[in-house]
Order: C-alpha cells, then sequence, then structure tokens
C-alpha cells in the first residue's frame, strides 16, 4: 500500500521534470541554432576584402555574363579585369554589385563603358551606393566614348534624394564624393597607361549603336581583350588580335532560328522582327570561334550568352555546339563569379 501511494505521488513529479528538461534542452539547442545563425549572418554582413598581390599578373574575372532578359543565374554585362593590385570594370550592368561583393571586391581603379545599352550600365548606381556606404572616400574614375557623362549624369540624379538622406543621417560616414563620379570622354586609341598596365579602346560593330567599342588590358607581357557588343568584322578582329584572352560577347543562330520559327508559327511578326534585329548586331558562336582562330586568339572567354540560358552544363553545351570545331584553343563557357586567367 505504502509502495502504491509513493509511486503515485512520484509520476506526476518525474512527468513534471521530464517535461521541463526536455523543454530546457529543446530551448538550448535553439538558442545554440540561433547564435551560430547570427553569427554566419553577421559575418555575411562585413565584406571579406579580396588579397590582392602586386605580382599576380593580368586576369578576368566574369561578374555578369547575362543580357537584359533576365535570367537569375546570371548578372548583365560586366567583366572584371584585375592587374596586380588594380581592379577595374568593364561595363556595369545589372546586379553586377551581388557577384562584385562576392568576389571580395571593396575598391576599383575605374570602370570603362563599351557603349550605353542599358544592359551595360544600369547597376552603377548600386555599385556606388555600396562603396559609400562602406566609406570609400573618392570619386571613381569612368572613362568610355562619348555618351558616358549624360549617362553617369542621368543615373547620379536619381540618386539626389538618397543622397540627401543618407548624408543628413550618417554625415561624413557616408562617402557623398563617391556619388560623383570623375567621367572622362575619350575616343579609340590608349585611354589608360600607368605602372606597366596599358588599356587600349578600339572601336567595334554593333550599329546602328554608335559608338561601341571594346578595350585591350596589357601587363606584364600578357593581353585581355573585352569585345563589348559586336558583330565579326575587321574592326574587332584588329582590336582583338594575337589576344592571350578575348571575352567576348557571343549569339546562338541555332537558338534564335527556333525561336524565329516559333514566332512566325504564331503569326508574331513583330517578335519576328524583333530576334531579327537583335542578331544583326551581335557575335555568331561560330563565326567567333573561326575569327578567333585565324587572329590569333589563345584562349576565349564567353560572355553575355544571347540568348540567356541558365549556367548548366546541358545548355551551355549546346550553345557552344560547333565552336572547337573552329578555334583549337581553350573554350571558356562563363558564369558569373568565374576567374579566368590568360
Ligand atoms: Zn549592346
Ligand atoms: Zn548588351
Amino acid at each position: 500500500m505504502d509502495h502504491f501511494i509513493i509511486t503515485v505521488k512520484l509520476k506526476p513529479v518525474w512527468r513534471y521534470l521530464r517535461t521541463t528538461l526536455t523543454k530546457g534542452f529543446a530551448y538550448l539547442l535553439l538558442l545554440n541554432v540561433f547564435i551560430t545563425q547570427t553569427a554566419t549572418y553577421a559575418q555575411g554582413l562585413i565584406v571579406s576584402p579580396r588579397t590582392l598581390d602586386s605580382n599576380a599578373g593580368l586576369s578576368v574575372i566574369l561578374l555578369g555574363t547575362g543580357i537584359p532578359i533576365p535570367q537569375p543565374d546570371r548578372a548583365s554585362a560586366c567583366t572584371g579585369v584585375i592587374a596586380g593590385e588594380k581592379v577595374f570594370l568593364v561595363d556595369t550592368g545589372r546586379n553586377c554589385v551581388s557577384p562584385l561583393r562576392q568576389a571580395g571586391i571593396t575598391d576599383l581603379e575605374g570602370i570603362f563603358y563599351t557603349h550605353y545599352h542599358s544592359d551595360h550600365f544600369i547597376g552603377l548606381g548600386e555599385i556606388l551606393l555600396n562603396f559609400a556606404v562602406a566609406g570609400l572616400d573618392k570619386s571613381m574614375p569612368v572613362i568610355g566614348p562619348v555618351g558616358a557623362q549624360q549617362v553617369v549624369d542621368g543615373i547620379i540624379a536619381t540618386y539626389s534624394l538618397d543622397l540627401k538622406y543618407r548624408v543628413a543621417h550618417h554625415g561624413k560616414k557616408f562617402s557623398e564624393a563617391m556619388m560623383k563620379p570623375a567621367v572622362t570622354e575619350l575616343s579609340p586609341g590608349v585611354v589608360y597607361e600607368e605602372d606597366g598596365l596599358r588599356v587600349t579602346m578600339f572601336n567595334v560593330c554593333h550599329q546602328p549603336i554608335d559608338p561601341a567599342v571594346g578595350y585591350r588590358f596589357e601587363y606584364q607581357g600578357k593581353s585581355v581583350v573585352i569585345s563589348g557588343d559586336t558583330n565579326i568584322c575587321p574592326e574587332f578582329a584588329e582590336g582583338a588580335r594575337d589576344a592571350d584572352l578575348l571575352v567576348s560577347e557571343v549569339s546562338n543562330v541555332a537558338l534564335w532560328n527556333q525561336a524565329l520559327a516559333l514566332a512566325r508559327a504564331t503569326d508574331n511578326q513583330r517578335q519576328v522582327e524583333m530576334i531579327q534585329e537583335g542578331m544583326e548586331y551581335h557575335a555568331e558562336s561560330l563565326s567567333l570561334a573561326q575569327m578567333a582562330e585565324e587572329i590569333g586568339v589563345k584562349k576565349l572567354a564567353l560572355t553575355h550568352f544571347f540568348p540567356s540560358i541558365p549556367p548548366t552544363d546541358q545548355a551551355e553545351a549546346m550553345f557552344t555546339r560547333g565552336m572547337s570545331d573552329h578555334f583549337e584553343g581553350p573554350i571558356i563557357v562563363g558564369r558569373d563569379g568565374m576567374e579566368v586567367a590568360p
């Protein structure tokens, strides 16, 4: 009987203890997960700057490999060029700021523009704003053919209220200078020459878009050429001749022909003409491979996929089909964040 009483009284106590201990343990577990997660998220707030090495030579980071048609895994036109400790951008397309941050690039020597289709410049404001928030106290040098001032002025004008708010709120911690880029409009020829790096601007063929240029970077005996948007033409070939690495835009005619057939089947004349006009001023993949071989390019990296494709092996194999039959060197199919050395 006594034994029975004790058992009856102990049961609720044990149940209470068990529930409390289980809850406590679960609470501690949740707290631990929370602390670990917040630490991870907090770490993400601080960018770890990329270590740059003055002896590292010339290399490229493909930061935006897409076009105006949105593709979630590809920012639009944006290429980083690293020469020793200096980092430059060629074009600043949509959402280029994300891969730029991912790459740990916390400062730029300057920005070069190839032309003023919006997919090549629309990300400028985001990039400058993030540098300004980070307190990078300088004006960003911007170089481009005629039109650069108009484009930059237009973008900066949209930030006038934002700039006023942030300066009033953060004072000198926010870099006002960063939101006032130093623009220089230049014609084809040598546009930058410093510390052994020479950058040459050359005309390309993106008619009816004028001006449209590409850039050749030469540093420590290596050369990298960025095509900008262009069809295959003698000017493009001359600018890219003998490049150790040609980073080129590329268009796939087979894909566009299928799209054309669909547009014709649905009697969509507007779409037919839009596709044809698009195909007129981009570099057809097989002709590009052929040209690269003829002019002695050593390595070809593809970007600005027209039409845009997801970054999958299958889609990329379909896009580049046949190119290796014409070009003997390595063909790198670009993805955002990919680094390529000449
Ligand atoms: Zn263009
Ligand atoms: Zn473009």
